[in-house]
């Protein structure tokens, strides 16, 4: 049984939880600020060095990895963030509607990043 403290994290506990408790196959037992993995048949075995690097899977697909430190202990593993310039932006990103960060053109619904891009992408319905 490990302990998975997200008590600084709240943000991706959610997400998080989903990712590690799939990639290991166990069950995870949410808790308020923190969940534990636990197995789902007897005989299996929950090996620590497996959920450190599922969370750091997690980590960087979400592009996170650079945003927190993992603090292992004996049957807890704290995740803590590391402050930084763009981690309120990040987290922003991660929990919010990722549409919001794209241009859309009206006409097509070609997505993108730049508005610049939108911009001349649009010119093709004009000619
Ligand atoms: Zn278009």
């Amino acid at each position: 049984m490990i302990t998975i403290d997200c008590s600084r994290t709240l943000a991706i506990k959610d997400q998080l939880l989903v990712y590690v408790a799939d990639k290991l196959e166990v069950l995870p037992i949410l808790q308020s600020d923190k969940f534990t993995l636990t197995q789902i048949y007897d005989a299996q075995i929950i090996n620590k060095s497996d959920v450190l690097s599922a969370i750091i899977e997690f980590l960087e697909s979400v592009n996170l990895k650079n945003s927190f430190q993992i603090i292992p202990k004996v049957d807890n593993i704290i995740i803590d963030p590391l402050e930084g310039k763009d981690m309120k932006e990040n987290l922003e990103k991660l929990g919010g509607n990722n549409k919001d960060l794209f241009f859309e053109c009206t006409h097509c619904g070609f997505l993108t990043q730049y508005e610049g891009e939108l911009k001349t992408h649009k010119l093709i319905h004009y000619v």
